[in-house]
């Protein structure tokens, strides 16, 4: 067996104080912080090049729907000099972004890049983990830091005949490096979710021909992109520092929050006035920006979803698309899918090189060679796109084979419901913590903000045991339990159980329906993670 060691450039032999997991917005955080702090540390990258889900996630129109500064890291020796293009970047944009920080801040040389970690063993004598490779590595360390995302595990829908399939055919987190060109071909879409708006929206441009097959409207928000150029970011930098400062403090970690008032409580032309500003803004300012109970309450919601609804159906000319499309009576509450945002998603519809097939009324019976076929009959694609999402959250870390001290894998113990502690730690598993996972801010936070804020909590957690001189960390079952019903608890008081979402874990066949991300938004999920630091470290064990 050889040591993952060797395969970086860093000199330090033997064993390391951290192996983290993942080369995102939080493994490089956790890279850069633990490093500074003296920790020998390591990240395991299963991507040829850092950047996280911008790695994977590449296929045309792939681009971010946090706002510039938001989408960023918040040190200023990182954005003193760094200026985006667009309001709203895309793919290619973001990765120059991680090559402009690891230039700053010389973090590749402690990656391990085309490696997927696979298995990670608990010595309990000496408080260790064995960390194993696809390459038939193994490496001893003290702690395991999880950063593998939201998305580390592609969607592939359970369709007879896919992979009969004899033209081209991709999922979106899955995309070929080298791009693939849509200009005159025929083009299906399955799925309408985030990557499908995104992918339809590039395709209905030089396609010959494209098919999107929805089951689901989404409820997609206007993006106002704009270009911007570096006058107008050097005018805004004066601002960044109060713009970083306050996306720890919101709800979802961007730099607004909504108005504490209920939808219910205003005269419908004040309603309308608020959330016209709000569409105006563009972005997730209509989704979370308006008022307080637009995702507690029924009858807040639907007075947003009717906004919503009657704005999308003006950009629709053909009423039974628009029917389809946005119609009159809601699939489920606004807001509780995660609303995408789109810049000529519907307008692509009266397109007469677009179409769409509702499969609730027609259903795929299978793929073949040449094409789809439904109900109605076969639609033939020179290229299949799968935007068909993620085992989101969690599964990324249930292919990673974790064996605890109870002999069960993490993916069994979590088989009936996730319970974690805080988010970031699970009893049975001592010096494994995970970031931007199950029951943490995660799904419903900005990334980069949750990279920091949870990021900042592990380092600290780390130095303290290390300066305590404690080898070992583990979360009680008692708190992940307590952790767990209150997450519950919250998710009860929210609309977000009305709807069959990845968020809820619904997307995947067999998954335990739950609530995957934290509802309490991000200043209570602070204070308590702080409340459990300041308190030696409350709701874990230390040894
Ligand atoms: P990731 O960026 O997901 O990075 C995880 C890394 O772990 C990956 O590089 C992966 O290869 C690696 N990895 C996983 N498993 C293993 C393994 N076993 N071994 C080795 N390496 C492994 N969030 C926002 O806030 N705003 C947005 O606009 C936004 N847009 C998004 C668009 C798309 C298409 C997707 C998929 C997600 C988007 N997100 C967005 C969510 C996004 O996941 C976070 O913003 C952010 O990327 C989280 O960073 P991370 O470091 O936690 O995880």
């Amino acid at each position: 067996m050889s040591s993952i060691l060797e395969s970086t450039q860093s000199s330090e032999t033997g064993e390391l104080d951290a192996v983290v997991i993942g080369a995102g917005f939080a493994g490089l955080y956790q890279l850069y912080q633990l490093r500074k702090r003296g920790f020998s540390v390591r990240v395991i990258e299963a991507g040829a090049e850092i950047g996280g889900i911008w790695y994977w996630n590449c296929y045309p129109g792939a681009r971010v729907d946090s706002h510039v500064p938001l989408y960023e890291y918040s040190m200023e020796e990182l954005w003193r000099d760094w200026n985006w293009s667009e309001r709203f970047p895309a793919w290619d944009e973001i990765r120059e972004y991680f090559q402009h920080v690891d230039e700053r801040l010389d973090l590749s040389r402690d990656i391990v890049f085309n490696t997927r970690v696979t298995a990670a063993e608990f010595d309990q004598e000496r408080n260790q983990w064995l960390v194993s490779t696809d390459d038939g590595k193994v490496v001893r360390t003290g702690f395991v830091i999880a950063c593998t995302g939201f998305a580390a595990k592609h969607h592939m829908p359970d369709i007879e005949g896919l992979e009969d399939f004899e033209g081209v055919c991709h999922h979106t987190g899955l995309w070929p490096q080298e791009g693939l060109d849509f200009a005159g071909k025929r083009v299906g879409v399955i799925g309408t979710g985030a990557s499908g708006v995104q992918v339809v929206q590039e395709a209905s441009r030089d396609a010959a021909q494209l098919t999107v097959f929805q089951r689901t409207p989404i409820l997609a928000l206007p993006m106002n992109q704009q270009k911007l150029d570096a006058e107008t970011q050097q005018r805004m930098k004066a601002d960044y520092p109060a713009v970083f400062a306050k996306r720890r403090v919101t709800f979802a970690g961007y730099e607004f929050d909504n108005n504490g008032q209920s939808a219910l409580d205003v005269s419908p032309s004040e309603r309308q006035a608020v959330f016209e500003e709000a569409w105006g803004k563009g972005g997730f300012y209509f989704w979370l920006g308006t008022y307080a109970d637009v995702l507690m309450d029924e009858e807040a919601n639907l007075t947003a979803y009717e906004f919503w609804r009657d704005k999308t159906r003006q950009r629709i000319k053909d009423p039974e698309l628009a029917e389809k499309l946005a119609p009159q009576v809601p699939p489920h509450p606004f807001g509780v899918k995660r609303p995408s945002l789109e810049q000529c998603y519907y307008e692509a519809f009266n397109q007469a090189n677009v179409s769409l097939v509702d499969i609730q009324e027609s259903p795929i019976e299978k793929i073949t060679a040449t094409g789809v076929k439904t109900q109605d009959g076969i639609h033939e694609f020179d290229i299949l796109v799968l935007a068909t999402g993620f085992d989101a959250v969690t599964g990324g870390l249930n292919k990673i084979d974790f064996r605890g001290t109870q002999g069960a894998t993490l993916k069994e113990k979590w088989a009936d419901g996730v319970r974690a502690n805080l988010g970031v730690a699970s009893a049975g598993f001592p010096n494994l913590m995970f970031l931007y996972g199950p029951q943490s801010p995660s799904g419903f936070c900005n990334g980069p903000t949750c990279a920091e804020v949870q990021g900042d909590w592990v380092v600290e957690c780390l130095e303290y045991l290390r300066d305590h001189g404690h080898a070992r960390i583990e979360a009680t079952a008692t708190a992940e339990k307590t952790w767990s019903d209150h997450v519950d608890e919250l998710a009860g008081a929210t609309l977000f159980p009305k709807a069959a979402s990845w968020y809820m874990g619904a997307n995947i066949p067999g998954k335990r329906q739950q609530l995957l991300n934290y509802p309490g938004g991000l200043p209570l999920y602070v204070e308590k993670c702080r409340e459990s630091a300041q308190n030696g470290y409350a709701g874990f064990e230390i040894k």
